[in-house]
């Protein structure tokens, strides 16, 4: 509920708790401060500097997956491509295709 009010987003890279960032050393993000405004990756300078840090991982990966699909790609080979599972990518591309309905 509070991803809609004060908090719940990091406000340097935009992160949230279905959408944080990861680091291969560190592991997923979590909250620097109690507010819920910034991530540890963004908070923390060595791992916010680390290149292997990705930030909004879904983002990037759901960004992907409608960019294979616009192309025309199916979902058996997004799902070989990008070596994730057809289920999820399945979700992915349903969900683009609704018009991002909640
Ligand atoms: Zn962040
Ligand atoms: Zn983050």
């Amino acid at each position: 509920m509070s991803l809609f009010g004060f908090g719940g987003k990091c406000e340097i890279c935009g992160c949230t708790e279905d959408n944080p960032c990861y680091n291969p050393k560190h592991g997923f993000c979590s909250w620097a401060d109690d507010t819920r405004t910034i991530c540890t990756h963004c908070a923390d300078k060595e791992i916010a500097e680390d290149p292997e840090t990705e930030h909004c991982v879904n983002d990037s990966i759901e960004a992907q997956v409608n960019l294979l699909s616009r192309e025309g790609m199916t979902i058996e080979q997004i799902s070989d491509e990008l070596g994730l599972g057809e289920t999820y990518v399945a979700k992915i591309v349903k969900r683009d295709s609704e018009g991002g309905e909640q």
